[in-house]
């Protein structure tokens, strides 16, 4: 479904990712671990193409650096960014409906929604609550059940843990596993390597904008070089 090659970020004279290669089959749930500065979320913006790139991303069979972002979203390439990014002043019905901006099906938009609150039932008790009044993980389920409106093919999350306590983290992760399990094909960016492993098949380890493990979650949890950088064993 996606596979980036030789991928490479530049913000001025600093270079952020210095060409990594990697690729998610359709119905995998892959995670992108490692540091802070890594090059975590800019992989990801690059791949939603809300920043430029070099190399190639190569998105359900087409090359994509060329397309704009809105293109990709009605392509099925759904983005949850760090920090949620949601609409505050806005209901939480009314941030979900947002997510379906680009879509004209009623119908099917309807669907989804129900689809949506039977993920997520905290958002359906709370559908007229102003979002920016929510908890941060409710705030974070709403950014998630957003993207999720039109189920895209291919959900990009970054970093869903971040600013959470463990009980609401457990929570979005159990909401992960729920979408995962309904067959969505996720890219998963996560600074909690034991959490992303323990939710992903495979995984990818990124230091100083390289890739430099790459393998099954099982053997990655087993790593002696994982352990001690990442699972402070
Ligand atoms: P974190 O887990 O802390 O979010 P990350 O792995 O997601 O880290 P990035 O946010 O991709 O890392 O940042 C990679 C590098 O690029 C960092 O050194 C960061 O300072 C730099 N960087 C990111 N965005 C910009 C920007 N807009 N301008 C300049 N440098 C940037």
């Amino acid at each position: 479904m996606l596979a980036v090659v030789n991928l490479q970020i530049h913000y001025g004279g600093i270079s952020a990712v210095k060409g990594i290669s990697f690729a998610v089959e359709q119905n995998e749930i892959v995670c992108l671990i490692g540091a802070n500065g890594a090059g975590k979320t800019s992989t990801l913006k690059a791949l939603a193409r809300m920043i430029p790139s070099r190399g190639e991303i190569h998105y359900g069979g087409e090359r994509i650096e060329a397309l704009p972002s809105h293109e990709l979203i009605g392509r099925g390439l759904a983005l949850v960014p760090e920090g949620r990014g949601i609409f505050a002043r806005l209901t939480v019905a009314e941030n979900l409906a947002m997510g379906a901006y680009h879509r004209r099906d009623k119908a099917g938009i309807a669907g989804d929604l129900e689809r949506i609150y039977g993920l997520l039932p905290r958002l359906r008790e709370r559908a007229a609550q102003v979002a920016g009044t929510l908890s941060g993980g409710e705030q974070q389920m709403l950014a998630i059940g957003r993207a999720l409106m039109g189920w895209p093919k291919l959900l990009l999350l970054d970093e869903p843990s971040m600013g959470l306590a463990p009980l609401m983290v457990e929570k979005v992760f159990e909401v992960i596993r729920a979408v995962a399990a309904e067959g969505m094909t996720i890219l998963l960016v996560e600074q909690n390597a034991r959490l992303a492993l323990e939710v992903c098949s495979r995984g990818y380890v990124m230091e100083s904008g390289l890739i430099t493990l790459a393998d099954s979650s099982a053997a990655l949890l087993a790593d002696p070089r994982v352990r001690s950088a990442y699972l402070g064993e």
